[in-house]
């Protein structure tokens, strides 16, 4: 047989067979500590000192295959701690070998864990180097040549490797053959040349490292095999008197008895695992079956036949036993034709988006739409929904739906912040924690193949060295791709066509291009205060009372305290934080009712827990008002009514009040309308002057555009000054003559841009330099350009939302921006004077009082003569 071929008992496949091996002249040195590395056995070391993680670094993950690479490791006899700078005293053999698996980890420090075979022995001869780590000028020692050479070596040691391997070969067949590492390791005796066996077989048994650094340096064969037979003799006397203490009570028991011998050369000492390991056998045994009987398509069942038969042969104590192990468990609980049946039928399908989701008709309509051509054309080519609104508006509750009408079973996948390319297609499986990514992971979860998957905030993926997780994402969703999508940890496609991508964003502005060019986006903007009561009555609070074990008996919420809630405890354009304070209503209620209770039937407050709350609760419960002294209970069935009062107890004072009347009370201050990822929002901008030179300061964190429109404005009121007579503090027409002005825009923390506060900025510094005060309801939004023309700007829903929110009655907006209103509701249009502009002379004019015109600058300069 050919020496080279020699296979160590753990050794992978990649060391192929070839003919003898020549090492180079000269090896970088790497010193273990931890054991001693002999040929033709494999070992685990973990590498943490500078110099080895050098070698590493420069020498395994660099350039090309880890096999290519053949190192010299040399136990490390001196004292782990003296591990510094300088270099220790080397002992002069060691074992060349090659580094099969290097698995790096930060935890709980940067280290490397390698996987080394040994091959022959050296010795150094001269070191060459010794930073950053070090390299020697090496001999050859073990001369593989004489190996081939059977004549030669058997004349000489014909008796001694005789005796040797009759000894190993007892010490296996005490062993039990049906652990497949034993039957391994029989097999080893047979095909491996004699002249290796006292290395590998050293390596198995229970040896100290000093007992192996003996072999290492038993540098003559004769001197080698001399030097195992005694300790082969120790570990087959120990074995026997094993036995002898434990007799077989049954035959059954054989096999647990005999495994232990097994355990034991493995260096586990462990004995209340012996059953598991049985057990673990069986596992196998039925992983196999699984695999064999599963529905995968056959390239997966390939992988999957060949890894199981890789499992088979490996120790358990292999870290890629785990690995492999997972691997296949996996596989076989994948769903790879499982799927639900869909059911779709329309007319069921409005009722159950109605019942569930009050207003958003626009999405309704266009997600009923979706799902009807779908149905017609009965595939899912085509775009993908996007939903794109601020946070609470209900996106993820209306995938939810989708996934119920069709029948179909529903899991999230959450993108924000997601940077790493993994996360999406997995780790490849040589690293130890690697993973599927998260749509196999979700298709695991669901155990279908056809789920709706909501792909959540896809504005919020990140970017970052790991990859692009968007260029991932992009082939989960592409319908050319996908069936066969490859997940790195897998390993073998997956057919992802049959799943229904949702997606959520607050803001398409962050989507990547090549994202969005995919999906058929869909605005779902905030709502109104009378849709929220609404939304509030129908679905929060019934949904709250019941998750807190309350009935309408025992508590209730009139739509004025609602309305309170939503105007003076939030400010949202969705129902997200109204739904949480409904949350804590019912928690304080709920604790208030059960209070009641225990009050009559248990005094000791201490022991009541959560679930007798409940109980009692749902008895039948004391009441009282939260606002009255507590001792006074009110006859019992009358429900807690949660007026202002209670609202100030539960959830202290108002966060937001009525702010805008006392903020417009001097000249220079104005509010715009924004849009933000999160809704509309009133906005205001303050302007001041003092003596300077002309200067103009922004502050409030604003964008270039934002900027832009600052100067923007300047300019045009200081040509225009005249017309409307604007004088500065000094009476000069022109406003920045010895005159700075500063403008802020408050909430300094928020960045802003864009270009829609160029008419709140005119509006703002029209007030300031004619003094007059802004009127105290009026909002307005609109870019604008030099010649004093008011161009449309986007978001006007969500603005007139925030406007109306905030109390305010006149809205500017720009002209031709007319049409976007037919989307606001027709209550809120009626509680609002909308304004449209198409000119800064026509925006001036509706935000202040009696007009702006030429004429009232007339007035004004004369009275003020
Ligand atoms: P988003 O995904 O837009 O951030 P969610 O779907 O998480 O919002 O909605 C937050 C909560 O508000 C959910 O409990 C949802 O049921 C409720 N909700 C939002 N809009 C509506 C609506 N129009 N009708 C009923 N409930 C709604």
């Amino acid at each position: 047989p050919d020496p080279a071929a020699a296979r160590p008992p753990r050794q992978r496949p990649a060391m192929a067979s070839g003919s003898a091996i020549q090492i180079p002249g000269r090896l970088p040195l790497l010193l273990t500590h931890e054991g001693v590395l002999l040929p033709g056995s494999t070992m685990r070391s973990s590498v943490d000192s500078p110099r080895n993680m050098q070698l590493v670094r420069s020498r395994l993950l660099k350039g090309t295959s880890l096999k290519s690479t053949i190192i010299g490791v040399i136990p490390n006899t001196s004292d782990p701690a003296s591990d510094g700078d300088e270099l220790p005293s080397l002992h002069r053999i060691g074992t060349a070998a090659l580094a099969v698996q290097v698995v790096g980890s930060n935890w709980p420090k940067p280290h490397y864990t390698l996987l080394i075979t040994g091959l022959c022995r050296f010795q150094i001869l001269q070191l060459l180097k010794e930073k950053p780590y070090p390299i020697a000028e090496v001999e050859q020692l073990d001369r593989l040549e004489q190996f081939t050479n059977q004549t030669k070596s058997e004349e000489e040691l014909g008796e001694l490797s005789e005796q040797f391997y009759k000894y190993a070969v007892q010490l296996v067949e005490m062993l039990d053959m049906s652990v497949p590492a034993v039957a391994k390791l029989r097999r080893l005796l047979d095909n491996l040349p004699r002249e290796a066996l006292p290395d590998v077989l050293t390596s198995i048994i229970r040896t100290t490292n000093q007992e192996k650094l003996q072999i290492l340096d038993a540098v003559s064969l004769e001197e080698r095999f001399k030097m195992t037979i005694p300790l082969l003799v120790r570990q087959i006397e120990g074995l026997k008197l094993l036995q002898k203490t434990r007799k077989p009570k049954q035959d059954d028991d054989k096999r647990v008895v005999a495994i232990r011998p097994i355990r034991r050369i493995n260096h586990i000492p462990s004995t209340a695992e012996d059953e598991d390991e049985d057990e673990d056998h069986d596992d196998i045994v039925m992983l196999e079956k699984k695999i064999r009987t599963s529905s995968m398509p056959e390239q997966a069942l390939k992988v999957c036949v060949k890894e199981i038969k890789r499992l088979k042969k490996m120790p358990q104590s292999m870290p890629e036993y785990a690995l492999t192990r997972n691997y296949l468990e996996l596989m076989v609980e994948l769903p790879w034709n499982k799927s639900t049946k869909d059911r779709l039928d329309i007319r069921a399908a409005r009722i159950l988006l109605d019942n569930d989701h009050y207003a958003m008709e626009k999405l309704k309509k266009r997600v009923l739409e979706y799902l009807a051509v779908r149905q017609l054309k009965n595939n899912l080519k085509g775009p993908i929904l996007c939903f794109v609104g601020p946070p609470g508006v209900g996106k993820t509750s209306v995938g939810r739906s989708v996934a119920k009408t069709l029948g179909r079973e529903f899991h999230r996948i959450a993108l924000g912040g997601v940077c790493d390319q993994s996360d999406i297609r997995g780790h490849r499986r040589t690293y130890v924690g690697s993973m599927p990514g998260r749509i196999i992971n979700g298709l695991k979860t669901v155990g279908v193949n056809n789920p709706v998957f909501l792909l959540d905030e896809v504005d919020k993926l990140g970017k970052s060295l790991q990859g692009d997780p968007a260029a991932a994402l992009l082939e989960v969703l592409d319908p050319e791709q996908n069936h066969s999508f490859t997940d790195h940890y897998l390993n073998v496609a997956f057919d992802l066509s049959q799943v229904l991508f949702i997606a959520t964003a607050n803001t398409t502005a962050t989507i990547p291009p090549a994202l969005l060019d995919r999906m058929e986006v869909i605005q779902v903007p905030g709502y109104t205060q009378e849709e929220k009561i609404e939304i509030a009555h129908r679905h929060l609070i019934p949904k709250q009372l019941e998750q807190h074990g309350l009935t309408p008996q025992q508590i209730q919420i009139p739509q004025v305290t609602t309305l309170d809630i939503i105007t003076r405890y939030t400010r949202e354009a969705g129902v997200r934080s109204l739904d949480r304070k409904f949350g804590a209503i019912c928690r304080a209620v709920a604790v208030k009712v059960a209070e009641g209770h225990h009050k009559e039937t248990k005094p000791d407050r201490s022991e009541v827990t959560e679930e007798d709350c409940k109980d009692h609760v749902a008895e039948d419960a004391k009441t009282e008002s939260i606002s009255d002294t507590p001792d006074l209970a009110l006859p019992p069935e009358m429900p807690i009514l949660i007026d202002f009062h209670a609202l100030k107890d539960i959830l202290g004072p108002p966060m937001y009040e009525m702010e805008v009347s006392e903020r417009l009370n001097q000249p220079g201050v104005a509010i715009g309308l924004a849009w933000t990822p999160l809704g509309g929002e009133i906005m205001f901008v303050e302007a001041s002057q003092m003596d300077g030179e002309g200067q103009l300061t922004l502050t409030g964190q604003l964008g270039d555009v934002m900027k832009e429109s600052a100067h923007l404005a300047i300019s045009w009121l200081r040509s225009n000054a005249k017309k409307y007579q604007l004088t500065n503090a000094s009476g000069s027409f022109d406003l920045l003559d010895n005159t700075d002005i500063h403008l802020h825009f408050p909430a300094g923390a928020v960045t802003k841009d864009g270009p829609s506060a160029g008419v709140t900025i005119v509006t703002c510094l029209a007030s300031l330099f004619s003094g007059r005060l802004v009127r105290s309801d009026v909002a307005m939004t609109g870019e604008i350009t030099l010649r004093g023309l008011v161009l449309p700007v986007g978001g006007i829903k969500d603005k007139v939302l925030a406007a109306h929110r905030a109390g305010l009655k006149r809205i500017i907006i720009p002209q031709r921006n007319e049409k976007d209103l037919e989307e606001i509701a027709v209550n809120v249009q009626q509680d609002l004077n909308f304004v449209m502009a198409s000119c800064l002379d026509e925006v001036l004019n509706a935000a202040f009082d009696g007009g702006f015109s030429i004429k009232t600058g007339l007035e004004r300069l004369n009275s003020k003569l």
